[in-house]
């Protein structure tokens, strides 16, 4: 190990309105020495996730992020020291190292990974992403061929392979995303059936004339008013898998819609279930094994989208809120 500092990006202030670079800082410190249990890990490719930021508002399925600690975040790295069992150097883990070049972590909090190659698959299809999707769409939505599935943050690393399993399993599908490139992008390279823009103006309409024959399946990843216009639109017995509420995280005015939930749900028979990707933790490796089948014949196409460079990990997050990404933004070292 050639390096003797320990680049870390800390949190200084939780933001009020909209996340910005300002928030964070960049320092320097001494690599850290594990401690008995412990694993000295490189850090080599930092995941950036739309929850990154929810995290700043309060405790959620984690603690709350502290203002002046390293950034938390889950990353793809190496174990360059080891004071544990099972794990050796040269290891490749998934954890919740931080935004560092260097974390000291217990072994037990960590995930030990095939090498698989390209290595950015263990973060994006193979990892929270492709996991995410695999679970909420086929456990919690439920899908059976002909039915129509919709996905919102359709162009996101989780919502771009929702669409395509949906496909696989011969659903129609229909995609919301920002802006006709992502929209076009989603039907012509994806395999979507239609697209709907929600930056064009209120989804309702173009929503009906893409699912003329209702919704199935709503797989939420905004939360808010598009949550509230695929309600309107669901069909009976239909499901909605609850992923997350982007919508609500980056200093929106004020939590809004959906309003006429209850009657809703009571009348069209609509289960809305929330889930969080650990819970299916015990199915990873049935998950792992058609992830790997799907990519591997061609079906399922893996979009990534890598930026370089710790130091430009605050402003990967800041784009990755405003829409900037394709498929699965991730931070390489
Ligand atoms: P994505 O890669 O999907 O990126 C976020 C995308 O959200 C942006 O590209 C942007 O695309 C879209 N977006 C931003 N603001 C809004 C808005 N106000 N309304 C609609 N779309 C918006 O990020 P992630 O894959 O990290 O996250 C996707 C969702 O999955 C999040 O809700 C996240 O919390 C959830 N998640 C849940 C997990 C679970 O276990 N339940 C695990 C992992 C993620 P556009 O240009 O289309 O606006």
């Amino acid at each position: 190990m050639t390096e003797t500092l320990n680049r870390q990006i800390l949190l200084v202030e939780k933001p009020a309105g909209k996340l910005g670079p300002e928030h964070f800082r960049l320092t320097q410190t001494a690599i850290p020495q594990p401690a008995d249990g412990e694993v000295l890990l490189r850090v080599r490719c930092i995941s950036l996730d739309a929850a990154n930021r929810a995290w700043m508002h309060g405790a959620t399925y984690r603690s709350a992020i502290e203002t002046n600690s390293v950034m938390a975040g889950g990353a793809l790295a190496e174990v360059v020291e080891s004071r544990a069992p099972g794990l050796e150097p040269g290891d490749l883990v998934f954890g919740d190292t931080g935004w560092q070049d260097y974390a000291a972590v217990p072994a037990k909090h960590l995930v030990k990974l095939p090498r698989i190659e390209p290595l950015t698959y263990l973060l994006s299809v193979y990892g929270i992403a492709g996991l995410t999707a695999y679970f909420g769409l086929l456990k919690i939505g439920r899908p059976k061929a002909g039915e129509t599935v919709v996905v919102s943050a359709a162009a996101g690393s989780v919502g771009s392979i929702v669409g395509q399993i949906a496909k696989i399993k011969d659903c129609r599908v229909v995609g919301i995303a920002g802006g006709t490139d992502k929209c076009h992008w989603l039907t012509s390279e994806l395999g979507f059936d239609a697209a709907v823009d929600y930056k064009a103006g209120p989804v309702f309409k173009p929503l009906k004339a893409a699912a003329p024959n209702g919704i199935d399946v709503y797989f939420d990843n905004v939360g808010g008013d598009i949550l509230e216009a695929c309600l309107a639109q669901m069909n009976l017995f239909g499901r909605i898998a609850c992923c997350g509420a982007i919508s609500q995280y980056d200093g929106a005015p004020a939590a809004h819609g959906p309003r006429g939930v209850p009657g809703l749900i009571v009348v069209k028979r609509l289960t809305m279930q929330g889930f969080i990707v650990m819970d299916f933790d015990d199915q990873r490796a049935e998950a792992l094994a058609d992830l790997q089948t799907w990519v591997a014949s061609g079906r399922l196409k893996v979009q990534e989208d890598i930026v370089n460079g710790l130091e430009n990990t605050p402003q990967a997050l800041v784009g990755l809120l405003a829409g900037e990404n394709r498929g699965k933004r991730m931070v390489q070292l």
